[in-house]
């Protein structure tokens, strides 16, 4: 499991990995984007840094692309970030998947827990 420091640090670099993109992905938007993004690195937090994105989808997405496969790499698929943006959950009891949707409940890692199984669950997929 990830502690808040590690999450932050994976969202720093996928922001690092997006950010020589993002001159051309927000055009005219990009001057004052940089100037939040730059205060919400020093004293923001990781939601605050997702909203800030939100609004320009094809950069957004490749954050979360970023992001999921920085995870993947550090094999790191139960951090929060991470279950927030899936759509689909593994269940490791069967194995067999559950749609987001369908979750009820989350432990206190705010992993996903499988509704049969009380597990917690593997995110797969995003938006
Ligand atoms: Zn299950």
């Amino acid at each position: 499991m990830m502690n808040e420091s590690n999450r932050s640090q994976l969202l720093n670099i996928s922001i690092d990995q997006t950010y020589p993109q993002l001159p051309w992905l927000l055009g005219e938007d990009f001057p004052s984007f940089r100037i939040q993004l730059e205060r919400l690195r020093w004293e923001g937090s990781d939601q605050e840094l997702l909203n800030l994105f939100k609004p320009y989808p094809i950069a957004y997405r490749r954050l979360l692309t970023n992001l999921l496969l920085l995870a993947a790499f550090r094999n790191s698929f139960n951090d929060k970030i991470f279950t927030s943006v899936a759509t689909t959950f593994r269940c490791p009891e069967g194995p067999h998947e559950v749609e987001a949707k369908n979750v009820k409940d989350r432990n206190v890692d705010g992993n996903a827990l499988c509704p049969d199984h009380k597990k917690p669950m593997t995110p797969v997929g995003q938006p």
